[in-house]
């Protein structure tokens, strides 16, 4: 017989997933109701304007995609492209790449503007592009590579492609929450995020939102949108407002009820100090790092608070050293990606996980797991330099 699955005790501090919220895992665990009930629409229409308070944005079609990250970024190419169209898409990391897969896929034409794997992307390359391919349906670029752990100047890009006329979409899968996605303020016309990065919650629900002039070109394409499932078309219809809703597909209500829950605690605390909270443990953690003798893999200036890129030092194990965090500390970190595969760690901070115990055990953890592996750090010194940092605060 198969026994019941109970997953170990683990501190999640990688990538995504971040550490859940119990009180969402509550709400996740109480009774399912009919995804037509009457409550349920009610719910539907909270979480729609908690939504638009999160994404900062008066948008109408601002909804919760029933699948991942990826679908949302799915989502919002299928809709906004059509065959023969071209699109401009910023590559920087990992993400960058699985945009202009997405563009491609939906017969479009990708025009790269390439940054290093660390570094933001550059509005300077941007705006060149932008002026070589005017007839561009829209520009692409993630707002927080979590490949790198690099921010991009979002404003900035936003406005170069409204001053082209030129739609602008943005990956806020792990800025969200993070740091400060200003959806209306900066223009953007599409944007997707993920419940499972800074919003704490379970994986597999992302948020996205379109600004009128994105629904206008969704409402006036020549061709269907490739994806039935993803069609904001149908979609609409039961999202929409009104006695209107349909079926379209089952949504996931208990999955919503942790994301109604996850945007409650989120509305509690203020998005205001929420992207402080992210900063300070993050400058606590980089205080730490540096005691160590550590080193993080971007510049100051464009880092990212949740997602911090530390360099393996000369002759450290990769994945020997994140073995031992997940055995002895049962602490997930996450390893680097493509080029930066073996040379950083990506340490998360997102979230319910940003906190200073999670800071303070994270030190901790690296240091007793780098010392094991005979790494020369400094031993001693990263507690009290984080708790330097907090003593400032
Ligand atoms: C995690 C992530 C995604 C994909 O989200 P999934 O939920 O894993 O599908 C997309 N973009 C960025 C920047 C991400 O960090």
């Amino acid at each position: 017989m198969m026994q019941p699955f109970h997953p170990p005790q683990r501190t999640l501090m990688g990538p995504g997933p971040s550490d859940v919220n119990p009180r969402i895992l509550q709400a996740m665990s109480r009774p399912t109701i009919g995804h037509l009930d009457p409550s349920f629409i009610q719910l539907m229409d909270e979480i729609k304007s908690l939504l638009q308070f999160a994404f900062k944005t008066a948008n109408a079609l601002t909804l919760p995609v029933s699948a991942p990250g990826s679908a949302g970024m799915e989502a919002v190419f299928v809709n906004l492209l059509e065959p023969g169209d071209k699109a401009i898409v910023c590559q920087n990391g990992v993400f960058g790449s699985r945009m202009k897969e997405n563009v491609e896929r939906c017969g479009a034409t990708a025009v790269v503007v390439q940054d290093q794997w660390g570094e933001p992307v550059d509005p300077a390359k941007v705006e060149k592009v932008l002026a070589e391919h005017p007839d561009a349906r829209l520009l692409a670029f993630v707002h927080a590579e979590t490949s790198t752990g690099v921010r991009s100047d979002a404003q900035t890009l936003a406005a170069l492609a409204a001053r082209q006329g030129v739609l602008s979409v943005v990956d806020a899968v792990t800025s969200l929450v993070g740091i400060a996605v200003e959806t209306d303020l900066w223009g953007i016309d599409a944007v997707y995020s993920g419940s499972q990065k800074c919003l704490s919650c379970a994986p597999g629900l992302s948020p996205v939102s379109f600004s009128p002039r994105a629904v206008e070109r969704i409402r006036s394409r020549r061709t269907k949108v490739q994806s039935w499932f993803l069609d904001m078309n149908l979609i609409m219809d039961y999202w929409g407002s009104g006695a209107r809703r349909s079926y379209h597909h089952t949504a996931p209500v208990n999955a919503l009820y942790g994301l109604h829950e996850a945007l409650c605690i989120l509305a509690e605390e203020g998005l205001d100090a929420a992207w402080q909270r992210h900063r300070l443990h993050h400058e606590a953690l980089v205080c730490g790092l540096e005691a160590m003798g550590l080193a993080l893999h971007v510049a100051p200036d464009c880092r990212l608070p949740q997602l911090n890129a530390v360099i393996i030092p000369e002759g450290v194990e990769d994945a020997g050293v994140r073995a031992s965090l997940l055995r002895d500390h049962g602490l997930e970190i996450g390893a680097g990606l493509g080029v930066l595969a073996g040379k950083i760690w990506r340490i998360g901070l997102m979230g319910h996980a940003c906190n200073t115990r999670n800071v303070l055990f994270c030190l901790a953890a690296l240091e007793d797991a780098l010392a094991r592996t005979g790494a020369s750090i400094l031993r001693g010194q990263a507690l009290a330099a984080a708790h330097g940092r907090y003593a400032r605060a």
